[in-house]
C-alpha cells in the first residue's frame, strides 16, 4: 500500500513542478507579498549581497515552495532544499549547513516541525553565519566553531504561531500567503491549460476555480481530473458541463468543500451537537490528525464562515447547518 500512495505522491508531485511559476513576475496574485518580495530582492541584488532570511507562512498549496524557488531563480542561485522532519539530529542539519556555498538559498519546508535541538543551531548559523561542531563526548567534549558562507534560508510553515520567537526573530522578512480568489485562480487554470496543451473554455475555469478552496495547488489538480472525466467519459471538451459533472464525481460541492471538509462539519453538528468540541477529538471522530484538520480543512472553513473557533472549541454556525442540510437542535448552533 505504502509503495502504492508513493508513487502517486510522487507522480501528484512530478505533475505540480510542471506548473509552478518559475519567476517572480509569472507567480499570480498575493499582490502584496510579491511586491514586498521584489524589493527585498532587488535591494540585496543591488548592494550585491545575500538577502535577508524569509519567512513564507500560510495553508498548504498556496505557493510557498514555488516562492523559495523562485527567490532563488531571481538571485541567480541555486537551492537547497530539506524539511523540518527530515532532520532527525542537529547533526543533520549541521551536514546540510556545512555543504552550503556562498549566496544559496536553503529552504526549510514545514520548519515548525524541526526538533528543538536543531532549532537552536539554526538560529546561530542564520544570525552568525556559523555552526558550532561538537567534537567528542561528556566532559571531554569541545565545540569547534565552523563559519559558514553568507545564506539565505527560506523557512515556510503552515502555523507561523508555532514558531518559537527566536526563530521568528530571525527572519528579516515574513511574507504571509492569503487564499486566493476566483478571479486570480481562474489565471492560475488558464496559465496551467496552456502549459499543458488543454483547450479550457471561460466557464469551465470559473466553475473550477470557484471549487478549488481559493488554493492554487486544488485548482490545478481538478484541472487534471476534469481533463481525465472529459477525454474518458465526455467530448474531450472542457467546457461548464464536463466541469461540473466531473467534480460531482469527485465529490468536490459547489462551495469546494471535500470530503474531509464535509466529514469535520458533518461530525460537528451530527456527533457533537454544533460544539463546541476540543480539536483533537473532532479530528480522532474523523479519523484524521489533529494537526491535519487544523492546517488543511479548518482555515479554510473558517474563512467561508462555515466554522468557528471558541475558547472552548470548535463550533457550528448557522452557515454550516445550512450548507449540510441539517436543522440546527433548539438552543445550538451560533
Ligand atoms: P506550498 O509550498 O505552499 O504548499 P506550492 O508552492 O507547492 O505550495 O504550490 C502548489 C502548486 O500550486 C504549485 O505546483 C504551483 O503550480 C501552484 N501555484 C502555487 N502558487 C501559485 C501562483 N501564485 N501562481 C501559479 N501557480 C501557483
Amino acid at each position: 500500500d505504502r509503495v502504492v500512495s508513493s508513487s502517486a505522491d510522487e507522480l501528484e508531485r512530478a505533475a505540480e513542478a510542471a506548473l509552478r511559476p518559475r519567476r517572480l513576475h509569472e507567480f499570480v496574485g498575493q499582490p502584496v507579498v510579491r511586491d514586498q518580495l521584489s524589493l527585498v530582492l532587488r535591494a540585496a541584488m543591488s548592494r550585491g549581497s545575500a538577502p535577508d532570511h524569509v519567512l513564507l507562512s500560510g495553508p498548504p498549496g498556496l505557493g510557498k515552495t514555488t516562492l523559495a524557488m523562485i527567490i532563488a531563480a531571481e538571485l541567480g542561485t541555486s537551492l537547497r532544499v530539506t524539511s523540518g522532519p527530515a532532520i532527525q539530529h542537529a547533526g543533520d542539519l549541521a551536514a546540510v549547513l556545512s555543504s552550503l556555498t556562498e549566496g544559496e538559498v536553503l529552504f526549510i519546508d514545514e520548519i515548525h516541525r524541526l526538533a528543538r535541538p536543531a532549532e537552536e543551531l539554526l538560529y546561530v548559523a542564520m544570525e552568525d553565519f556559523r555552526v558550532d561542531i561538537i567534537v567528542g563526548k561528556g566532559a571531554g567534549a569541545s565545540a569547534i566553531p565552523l563559519s559558514l558562507p553568507r545564506f539565505t534560508a527560506v523557512g515556510a510553515t503552515t502555523r507561523a504561531g508555532l514558531l518559537p520567537a527566536p526563530l521568528r526573530d530571525r527572519f528579516g522578512f515574513t511574507g504571509h500567503l492569503e487564499f486566493y480568489d476566483d478571479a486570480d485562480l481562474e489565471k492560475v487554470l488558464v496559465r496551467s491549460a496552456k502549459l499543458l496543451g488543454i483547450e479550457l473554455e471561460g466557464a469551465a475555469a470559473g466553475e473550477i476555480a470557484s471549487r478549488s478552496r481559493g488554493t492554487p495547488r486544488i485548482a490545478n489538480r481538478l484541472l487534471r481530473r476534469v481533463r481525465d472525466w472529459a477525454e474518458v467519459l465526455g467530448t474531450g471538451h472542457l467546457d461548464l458541463a464536463a466541469a461540473r459533472s466531473a467534480l460531482g464525481v469527485y465529490e468536490v460541492d459547489e462551495r469546494g468543500l471535500d470530503r474531509l471538509d464535509r466529514a469535520v462539519l458533518t461530525a460537528l453538528c451530527t456527533r457533537f451537537g454544533g460544539g463546541p468540541v476540543g480539536l483533537s477529538t473532532l479530528a480522532v471522530s474523523v479519523g484524521e490528525e489533529p494537526e491535519t484538520v487544523e492546517t488543511v480543512a479548518e482555515p479554510f472553513l473558517v474563512r467561508e464562515g462555515l466554522m468557528a473557533r471558541s475558547p472552548r472549541g470548535r463550533v457550528a454556525t448557522s452557515q454550516t447547518w445550512a450548507h449540510l442540510g441539517l436543522t440546527p437542535p433548539a438552543a445550538g448552533g451560533t
